[in-house]
């Protein structure tokens, strides 16, 4: 290859970081400024531009662009500034990106399957270039964050959330791959908008809807094998349970709306325990929201104290009450519920406010998955506050402004009293001279360590026991050092290392049940998963 046409490969693009010998031997004389300069000054040189931008999307679209020209640089600068830069090439920033991806889109970073392309899925996914593919996110756009329907313009979550498989969690970029299905949108504004990129109809449902995953998720296992991760992405509740219960099992799905954030969040509540005291077993539960996010935080809490207590699931799940929009799930409302809710339907008198069924269950820990903001509000704080010493309070709901209370209303409410964590950032709160450092439930905890530990095991399956494994790696990972400042989740600049000793514990779970293919097992699986990781240092080319 030319000179020229490596410095536009951004997978081997190194800019002014090529050697002298390297620009002799690869016909780049000439073409560089005589400079030579290390991938630190680079880096240094990235983060200099890129903190110049005050708009956080034009952080974003540097970010994008860095990633089309240079990609070891992208990644060398994610890693190194991740607290920094996770907000900018994921949530929030991703967010607005898809709102606006019609006009930002220039070149494709994944791929885009939609209802033209029926019949004729598996020859379109082979003209994406690389062969070897480890993951795939996909989207159909329905519920992107708290978004709503962003059609075929979901797809800067796959892309952001590649990216963080591979800086946190150390996938190769290479084996990574977007999808955006795109069977219409029912978002108004986007059928108006005449520079919208997707479909230009309503969602497609129903069989037709059907037919075209079912056609995807054929064409994924004879394109590339029976061990890649697919993990559904933002698809909306009534498709992605059942997406889930039916690739289940014959696929190797996770989604990372139930099942990721269950995971971080459990860790988040053993954390607590440690600080407020007891077995998940001596405690109750209420749950603002029963949708992705609340239904499966409640199973997967449920099932570890079925498996700590050897109390079957059913009674386990007793613990645990949850309100949606119609009010407390109670036995009288069970035929008109959807059928995930159905679980939790248990006999109690029917109870509207969130206020009353606090007062009503008693619960030692309050959960808000509800995505609407303010709906802890004083009064629901003092009464979990009058009911429990150490009131465990998560408003998990994104973005800011749908959490369910603050850090500061949680701290000051409970008088200083509450374990507090939320699904967006809120700074430290000052109360009555203390410092309270809030944890954030974030699901990047999780997901790509889990996903490294499915793949250096050669995983066929996903298990609810690998969930489990995943939030105990990550609970253990919280140091006295921590506890003492209130943290309940271990410092994000250490995610490498907390992704590395998730994906061995994964991996030590996936032998254990049989679902790994990788033979022998490697001895030392925290060592092994470090090997593993991706490492966006510049190779020498000679
Ligand atoms: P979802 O599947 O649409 O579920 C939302 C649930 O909230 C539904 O059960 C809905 O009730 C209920 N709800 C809506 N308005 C309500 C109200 N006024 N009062 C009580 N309940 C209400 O959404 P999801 O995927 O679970 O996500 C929910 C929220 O959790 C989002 O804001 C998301 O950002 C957040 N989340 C956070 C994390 C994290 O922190 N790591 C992870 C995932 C999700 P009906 O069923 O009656 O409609
Ligand atoms: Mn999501």
């Amino acid at each position: 290859a030319s000179g020229y046409s490596l410095l536009r490969d951004p997978h081997h693009n190194k800019g002014l970081a090529f050697t002298e010998k390297e620009r002799d031997a690869h016909y780049l004389r000439g073409l560089l400024p005589p400079t030579v300069i290390s991938q630190d000054l680079q880096v240094k040189k990235m983060m200099y531009s890129i903190r110049k931008y005050k708009v956080p999307l034009q952080k974003y679209m540097a970010m994008m662009d860095l990633q089309e020209t240079n990609e070891r640089l992208f990644y060398k600068l994610l890693i190194d500034n991740v607290e920094e830069l996770l907000p900018v090439v994921y949530t929030p920033t991703v967010g607005e990106a898809c709102q606006k991806y019609g006009s930002i889109f220039r070149r494709p970073q994944g791929v885009f399957i939609s209802l033209k392309e029926k019949g004729k899925i598996h020859e379109v996914s082979r003209n994406w270039p690389q062969k070897d593919i480890q993951v795939i996110v996909v989207t159909d756009g329905e519920r992107i964050l708290g978004l709503g329907d962003l059609g075929c313009q979901g797809m800067g979550i796959p892309i952001g959330k590649l990216s963080l498989y591979t800086a946190l969690g150390g996938v190769c970029p290479s084996a990574c791959l977007p999808v955006t299905i795109d069977v219409g949108t029912n978002n108004e504004q986007l059928l108006n908008d005449e520079f919208y990129i997707g479909l230009r109809r309503r969602r497609a449902t129903g069989l037709e809807y059907a037919e075209l995953m079912d056609e995807f998720m054929t064409a994924v296992k004879q394109n590339y094998g029976e061990k890649v991760l697919i993990q559904f992405e933002d698809f909306a509740n009534h498709n992605a349970f059942d997406l889930l219960a039916k690739y289940g099992t014959t696929h190797l799905v996770f989604n990372d709306d139930i099942q990721g954030t269950a995971s971080v969040v459990l860790a988040g509540l053993v954390a607590a325990l440690k600080v407020v005291g007891g077995t998940l077993a001596d405690h109750r539960f209420l749950f603002l929201g029963a949708g992705e996010a609340g239904t499966g935080i409640a199973e997967l809490t449920a099932l570890e104290i079925s498996k700590q207590t050897n109390m079957p699931l059913e009674e386990a799940r007793k613990k645990i009450s949850l309100v949606d929009s119609k009010g407390l799930i109670v036995k009288s409302r069970i035929d008109s519920l959807q059928h995930f809710k159905k679980p939790w339907a248990h006999d109690h008198e029917p109870i509207k406010k969130l206020v009353d069924a606090v007062n009503g269950t008693k619960p030692t820990v309050l959960i808000g998955t509800s995505g609407v903001g303010r709906t802890f509000t004083k009064e629901v704080v003092e009464a979990m506050a009058a009911l429990n010493d150490k009131p465990i309070i998560f408003s998990l709901s994104n973005p800011t402004s749908q959490s369910e209370c603050t850090a500061e209303e949680a701290y000051t409410w409970s008088k200083g009293r509450a374990i507090f964590a939320s699904g967006s950032p809120f700074d430290p709160v000052e109360y009555e001279g203390r410092v309270f450092v809030p944890g954030q439930a974030n699901n990047a905890y999780i997901f790509p360590g889990f996903g490294l530990g499915l793949i250096m095991s050669g995983a066929i399956r996903v298990h609810d026991d690998m969930l489990l494994a995943a939030s105990e790696a990550l609970a253990a990972q919280v140091t006295q050092e921590n506890f003492d400042k209130g943290l309940i989740y271990p410092p994000f600049k250490n995610i490498r290392q907390i992704s590395a000793n998730i994906a061995a514990n994964v991996a030590a779970k996936a032998y254990e049940l049989g679902l790994a293919t990788r033979q022998p097992r490697p001895k030392d699986l925290v060592k092994y998963a470090e090997s593993c990781m991706y490492n966006p240092a510049y190779r020498s080319y000679r």
